[in-house]
């Protein structure tokens, strides 16, 4: 896991660098993506944003990570049957471990894609730019409460 305070502090310079505002609302969404414990979806985000900004919406709350994906500080894991996750704190591709039960995704610390990568470039000649590797499986704590 990158440092949160680090990520934090990435986000809301690049953020300025495009003459964005951090709002107080926008730094909160920031905090929590920062972080991106378990990949947050939106919804998740929202509900944890809401106690302190009542008037925020989910819209807004949609936008802002749509922003930070725009600009790159941000990874979308898009699924076609539940909500989109999203990872601030890694904000480039990297592989998945998803529990089917829970939902929680985490990030298995793997040294062998890169190796994969350049495996792959250097059979089909391809200049490789993005990847996307999901493991699914049921996570330790599901296992325990089966
Ligand atoms: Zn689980
Ligand atoms: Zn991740």
């Amino acid at each position: 896991m990158c440092d949160p305070q680090v990520r934090l502090e990435t986000m809301i310079k690049k953020l300025k660098e495009l003459n964005f505002r951090v709002t107080p609302q926008r730094l909160a969404v920031l905090k929590i993506l920062a972080k991106s414990e378990g990949h947050p979806s939106v919804e998740n985000i929202f509900k944890q944003v809401k106690p302190n900004f009542p008037t925020t919406s989910l819209a807004t709350i949609y936008k802002t990570v749509n922003l930070l994906k725009q600009i790159g500080e941000v990874v979308e894991l898009d699924f076609s049957e539940e909500s989109n996750r999203y990872d601030g704190n890694k904000p480039y591709p990297h592989p998945h471990l998803i529990c089917t039960e829970c939902k929680t995704i985490v990030d298995p610390d793997v040294a062998t894609v890169t190796e994969l990568s350049r495996e792959l470039a250097n059979k089909t000649g391809y200049k490789i730019v993005n990847h996307r590797l999901d493991f699914f499986g049921i996570c330790p704590r599901c296992q325990s409460n089966s």
